[in-house]
């Protein structure tokens, strides 16, 4: 049995059994045929069902993330349960609308499902991250055998529970507890997987990657990020870094497309230093029931140690801490919020993803140098530009490489394709392009 452990308290709170990923193969392929020659309409019925069974459970739901995984109630119930909500009604719409089959001369283009898809996903949203792979994949056609993080996999213990109440065929769903090796690899390696959908951390999507090409089986890849928020010299300062802030710290700075980075011109750093560490200071670290807490515990004494480690390191390389180290809860796998100031934009601090609260705030000369900046990390997943002119952000945005740009403030779009370029992965999910990433195309000639 595999524990699980609540973060914020220490205790355990639960326990899963690792799974027989040949027997959920073997279920899943058996149930494709059948789940896949449902009219479109039906399996829409179906995903309906299972998108209300999931809104009478949301409130459970929240309640059992948060305490997998330590995200505030507030940001539980919001983005941990209310995105995944959201992302299915979006699948269940695509279903609703009559399928379009393109001409090209003298064919017609056809978008059939693959068959069988595995999904690994991470602890950092657990039920957002697996329901962007298994609505699209379950709405084209497909099943699915689902391998969750074993550090927060209550949640998908529940999701197959739900899948079950909501009256879905058997086999459409499974779920495989177990850590990465095996289970994990076990999967990525097995021939019966004709998609791979993998999200978590560049090393293990790229050991996924290798195992998949054995049997040329296909693959999408949502890894990490090291995002850059670029302030231009126009722009509303305030309001950019309070955003900024915001959304480097969100889910405790574990998130995939947190803007880690924050780039300012060199005139107005010591003041962007000033505005980020006061509203840094607002981050209420502690326990995820307390509706004054903003930042919950990390997910797990691993990444805890991964943050700290990250810190010393940064500090070790000479990195300027204009704030952090403050006190947090003696029980708990918790860090305190950090903004360093003046990074050195090739410093470990600033090129590696340390998923944690942590900001690295980066003075630019011009908006040359800002866009040099901007992409010179390995990564290229998330950002975000902000000008006095939306059109001069726009301009800028399209020269960052990188799978998302946000426009001064503009909000995060579940319809919107959503995956990265270089060690943030390739494929995307979400809306029509997250659809079509659980199809293949057949042309026929007439
Ligand atoms: P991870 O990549 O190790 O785990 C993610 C998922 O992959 C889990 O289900 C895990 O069991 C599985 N996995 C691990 N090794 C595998 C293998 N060899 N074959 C098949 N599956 C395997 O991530 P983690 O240990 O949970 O976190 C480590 C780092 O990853 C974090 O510090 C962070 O930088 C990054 N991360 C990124 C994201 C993201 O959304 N981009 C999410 C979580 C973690």
């Amino acid at each position: 049995m595999i524990d699980v452990i609540n973060p914020a308290t220490e205790q355990v709170i639960g326990a899963v059994e690792p799974g027989d990923v040949e027997a959920a193969v073997a279920a899943a392929r058996a149930a494709q045929p059948g789940w896949a020659a449902l009219p479109r309409a039906e399996r829409a019925a179906h995903l309906g069902a299972l998108l209300d069974a999931m809104s009478a459970a949301a409130p459970e739901l929240a309640a059992l993330i948060s305490a997998e995984m330590g995200a505030p109630l507030p940001v539980a119930k919001k983005v941990q349960v209310g995105l995944p909500l959201a992302v299915l009604r979006s699948m269940i719409d695509i279903l609703n609308r009559p399928e379009i089959s393109e001409t090209v001369g003298n064919s017609t283009i056809h978008r059939e499902p693959l068959g069988v898809v595995g999904a690994i996903t991470p602890w950092n949203y657990p039920m957002h991250q697996t329901i962007a792979k298994v609505a699209p994949a379950l709405a084209a056609g497909n099943t699915v055998v689902h391998k969750p993080s074993e550090v927060a996999p209550l949640s998908a213990a529940r999701l197959a529970e739900l899948v079950r109440q909501a009256g879905l065929p058997a086999g459409v769903y499974t779920v495989v507890h177990g850590y990465g090796d095996p289970t994990g690899a076990a999967l990525a390696g097995h021939p019966g997987i004709d998609l791979i959908s993998f999200t978590g951390s560049t090393a293990a999507g790229r050991k996924v990657a290798a195992l998949a090409a054995a049997n040329v089986t296909r693959v999408a890849l949502e890894l990490g990020g090291k995002s850059a928020n670029v302030i231009l010299p126009d722009a509303d300062l305030a309001a950019a870094v309070k955003v900024g802030v915001g959304n480097c710290y969100l889910n405790s700075g574990q998130t995939c497309t947190a803007w880690t980075r924050m780039l300012v011109h060199e005139s107005r750093h010591d003041e962007a230093v000033e505005l980020a560490v006061a509203a840094a200071a607002k981050y209420t670290v502690g326990d995820p029931a307390d509706p004054a807490t903003r930042l919950g515990p990390l997910a797990s004494a691993a990444q805890r140690d991964r943050v700290l480690g990250h810190i010393e390191r940064g500090l070790a390389d000479g990195a300027t801490m204009a704030f952090g180290g403050g006190p947090v809860p003696d029980v708990g796998y918790y860090v305190a919020p950090v903004v360093f100031a003046g990074v050195d934009p090739d410093a470990a601090i600033a090129q590696e993803e340390i998923f944690g609260p942590v900001l690295s705030v980066i003075p630019y000369r011009d908006e040359d140098d800002a866009v040099r900046i901007a992409n010179s990390t390995r990564y290229g997943l998330a950002g975000a530009v902000w000008s006095a002119s939306q059109e001069h952000a726009v301009a800028v945005a399209r020269r960052l490489r990188t799978g998302q740009v946000d426009v001064n403030g503009g909000s995060f779009n579940p319809i919107a394709p959503f995956g990265g370029v270089g060690h943030s992965g390739y494929g995307r999910e979400l809306g029509t392009f997250g659809y079509e990433e659980f199809t293949t195309v057949k042309a026929i000639q007439l």
